[in-house]
């Protein structure tokens, strides 16, 4: 089942890209297995996913000691600071920088293990309050104040878009996303490129692949719903 679940949102992802004359290794679909048990997400690695998104330091702990160690694990949760030391060392990206003090951190324990990590900073981009992440007219500033943190790589942009009944409404956001990151990289700030832009989850995401997402998080349109 969760092979068929995999194969239609490959379809669409492919569609997605073809309507917008991309090419379909632009995308990275990164599988949100968040509450889900070890044994789905060896279903979905058995058919070649190897990038995983958790929204919670334990969850990621407990899951990357029973799974293979090629899977990349992508933290996409509000990350709290005194538990970045036990995720840095098995994280390809943070996805959710929203704050000086938690690059700072991360930039700390980077250094520790002789790692840079790479991040994206988190817009909440409908000024939801219910959502983490910055306002996008803090983005630059942001980006500019942890430029110079040699531990981590400010490599884009991440949003949280509204939840919605009809996934165009969310297109305004995305297209809002993709300009503001335009804007940064305009500024050639050294260690920020503004590469990879984190937006579209099951709702929406063949509209956030549209309007030029590079990685997309799917839960639910993969795994079924959650409690
Ligand atoms: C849960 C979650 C997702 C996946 O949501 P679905 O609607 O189930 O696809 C994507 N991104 C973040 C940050 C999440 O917390």
């Amino acid at each position: 089942m969760l092979r068929e679940n995999l194969k239609q949102v490959e379809e669409n992802i492919v569609k997605a890209c073809e309507r917008a004359g991309r090419e379909r290794s632009e995308i990275t679909l990164v599988a949100v297995s968040k509450t889900k048990p070890v044994s789905m997400l060896s279903e979905i690695y058995e058919c070649g996913v190897r990038d995983f998104g958790e929204n919670k330091v334990q969850e990621i702990c407990e899951k990357r000691d029973l799974l293979p160690s090629d899977i990349r694990w992508h933290m996409i949760g509000h990350l709290q600071r005194n538990k970045v030391k036990y995720i840095v060392n098995d994280t390809t990206l943070i996805h959710s920088v929203d704050s000086y003090r938690l690059a700072e951190e991360i930039n700390v324990q980077a250094k520790k293990i002789n790692r840079i990590i790479p991040i994206l900073i988190e817009i909440n981009i409908a000024d939801e309050s219910s959502k983490f992440g910055i306002a996008k007219e803090e983005a630059l500033q942001l980006a500019e104040e942890i430029s110079h943190l040699d531990g981590i790589q400010i490599r884009g942009l991440m949003t949280i878009a509204p939840y919605v009944e009809n996934p165009e409404e969310n297109r305004p956001y995305f297209k809002k996303i993709r300009e503001l990151a335009v804007d940064i990289a305009k500024e050639n700030i050294d260690n920020v490129s503004m590469d990879i832009l984190s937006m579209g989850m099951t709702g929406d995401y063949a509209v956030a692949i549209e309007e030029g997402a590079t990685i997309v998080r799917v839960g639910t349109g993969i795994f079924g719903s959650r409690n």
